[in-house]
């Protein structure tokens, strides 16, 4: 016979009388007259009330199988703020499955415990609600994006895990080998090489729900190891990715959440030019205004010395000319924190500008900059004027500062960033760095300067981003090996290099490559947006801390002598 009949949390009204068997754990208990208590049981689906005698053994967490009849709660003691509140279980017969020691923190749906003692007792933290909901989402995400490029004919295929180094510009997690001693295999940072090599091997359509590991800074919303959605195309440009992957993570959305009408059927395009010139950032969160407003041209020739710049910029905050002196004063000194020699803030006032700074313009450029701006009294500007890439980066970040709701609010706004630049910057021996990995293609219409200006040379990547977060990025690929050679040259991989790198790519696409290009996003990203979490920790049933360390296993730990051994590997102390 099966433990239970039922889940707790599906009990309603129209269950009244039914003689159920229901298993969990002993969420809360309170008394009730002499003998007998209010004990509330819980599994994944909820909790109900059992009216249980002589429950005096039973404590908070204990494992129950409770056996009793659905009852309707009596007159005026419904709880309507419970799903199974207008029932309780009377007349109980339980069982105590397991006992329990007292739970570390409260298992409640909104917990004050401090993250590491979550993770510390990740068991526990995943019995609450929330929790479970993350993690049932997830699956229904994952489930949903796999039937999406199933339906559109991708292909699934596993790459290995141990493989060599794959070049997506992080440091690689290694595995030294034990059968050839002194040589290591990289954990993969991506399937980039091998869904290429898959391009040449005929597959045409590839996806692939790819665990990836890269050992870089745990800074804000990232993990070691982080699940992807990963997608090569043969025979296909960049607009056939964006179709195929618009298409599953729009399905994918409409799949889960709760108002899939809401869920926009279009994801709109922007290019890397106008995101960061109106916003800031690669990664625009277009849920609210304040963009930004070039006004370079407005103090051309001004006598304020500090605005005599490369570029000055601007944005409104509607109605933010009550923000208080100390207020203005904190953004001054934010600015400064992330790069901007200062912050000129402006009140707009029914007869003009209000600010420290506004006597050294002229009418002229007074007038220019808040029709510019649109002003309105009530209004507060602020403006910045430095080099282009500070006065983008600074306004960027305040705009988030002073405008970004939460990552649950406003709906998804998917859309995609086009035309990346081939190049972020230079190294310090002048080679351009990619900024993407070396086998994207640069843009057409550029190719020809990537000689002589390699900085302004546009690829053909793109990345997709969600309410303010890159969800993840694409490109079309070189198939050419001429053009390969000449990426590699300017970044400075000679042949021989390149031969030790990626050779067998190189050797690969000797055999006739079709024209290709993919994409990969990040899965846990996309769970925690559609969760509405901030944090993707929420969505990951076991992550590390942010300093990388897990305090369930308390990995990682020192590895045994006798293995070491074996694979030859001597550890070195940290202080030596
Ligand atoms: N391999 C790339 C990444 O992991 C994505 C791609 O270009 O397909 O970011």
């Amino acid at each position: 016979m099966s433990l239970r009949s039922d889940y707790c949390g599906t009990l309603r009204a129209g269950d009244a009388g039914r003689r159920v068997s229901l298993c969990g754990w002993a969420a809360r208990r309170r008394e009730h007259g002499e003998h007998l208590a209010f004990v509330d049981l819980r599994d994944h689906t909820g909790i109900v009330q059992c009216v249980v005698d002589g429950a005096h053994d039973i404590r908070s967490e204990f494992v129950l199988r409770v056996t009793g009849t659905v009852q309707p709660r009596p007159e005026g003691t419904a709880n309507p703020a419970l799903p199974t509140g207008e029932v309780e279980v009377t007349d109980c017969a339980v069982e105590i499955l397991s006992a329990a020691a007292p739970p570390p923190f409260p298992i409640t749906d909104r917990t004050e415990a401090d993250e590491v003692l979550r993770l510390q007792y990740r068991y526990l933290d995943l019995r609450r609600d929330r929790m479970q909901r993350n993690l049932r989402l997830r699956s229904r995400v994952n489930a949903a994006l796999r039937s999406a490029m199933e339906e559109q004919g991708f292909v699934e295929v596993e790459t290995p895990m141990l493989v060599a180094s794959t070049p997506e510009g992080a440091r690689d997690f290694i595995v030294p080998s034990r059968l050839h001693r002194g040589s290591f295999y990289a954990l993969p940072q991506s399937p980039q090489l091998f869904k290429q090599l898959l391009m040449v091997g005929g597959t045409d359509r590839y996806y692939q729900v790819a665990r990836c590991l890269r050992d870089e800074d745990l800074r804000g919303n990232r993990q070691f190891e982080f699940m992807q959605l990963d997608a090569e195309m043969a025979f296909a440009d960049a607009e056939d990715v964006m179709a195929s992957i618009s298409a599953a993570v729009i399905g994918t959305a409409r799949a889960v959440v709760a108002e899939p009408e809401a869920v926009p059927t279009v994801v709109p395009r922007m290019t890397w030019h106008d995101a960061m010139e109106r916003y800031g950032t690669d990664k625009p969160d277009v849920r609210f205004g304040l963009e930004l407003v070039e006004l370079t041209d407005v103090f051309a020739g001004t006598e304020f010395k500090a605005f005599l710049a490369p570029c000055v910029k601007g944005l409104r905050l509607p109605g933010g000319g009550e923000l208080s002196r100390s207020r203005l004063d904190a953004l001054t000194d934010q600015a400064k924190g992330w790069g901007a020699k200062g912050l000129v803030w402006m009140r707009v006032g029914e007869g003009g500008l209000d600010s420290p700074v506004a006597r050294f313009m002229s009418d002229d450029e007074l007038k220019s900059l808040s029709s510019r701006l649109g002003a309105e009294p009530g209004d507060l500007l602020l403006l910045v004027a430095d080099e282009r890439p500070v006065v983008r980066h600074v306004l960027g970040l305040l705009r988030l500062e002073l405008g970004r709701p939460p990552v649950s609010e406003g709906g998804l706004h998917f859309l995609w960033v086009t035309e990346f630049p081939l190049f972020e910057g230079l190294d310090e021996d002048g080679r351009p760095i990619p900024a993407h990995h070396p086998f994207t293609m640069p843009h057409p219409e550029d190719a020809d300067g990537m000689e002589s200006d390699p900085l302004s040379v546009r690829s053909l990547a793109y990345d997709m981003v969600v309410n303010g977060w890159e969800l993840g990025s694409g490109s079309e690929r070189i198939h050419r090996p001429e053009m390969q050679q000449r990426v590699f040259s300017l970044l400075g991989i000679g042949p021989e290099e390149a031969k030790a790198r990626f050779g067998f790519l190189l050797e690969a696409f000797r055999y006739g490559a079709p024209p290709h290009a993919g994409f990969a996003f990040g899965v846990d990203r996309l769970v925690a947006v559609l969760a509405g979490e901030e944090s993707i920790r929420e969505v990951i049933a076991f992550p590390k801390t942010q300093s990388g360390t897990d305090p369930l296993t308390g990995a990682p730990t020192p590895a045994d002598g006798r293995l070491l051994a074996e694979l030859g590997v001597r550890v070195v102390p940290p202080d030596s």
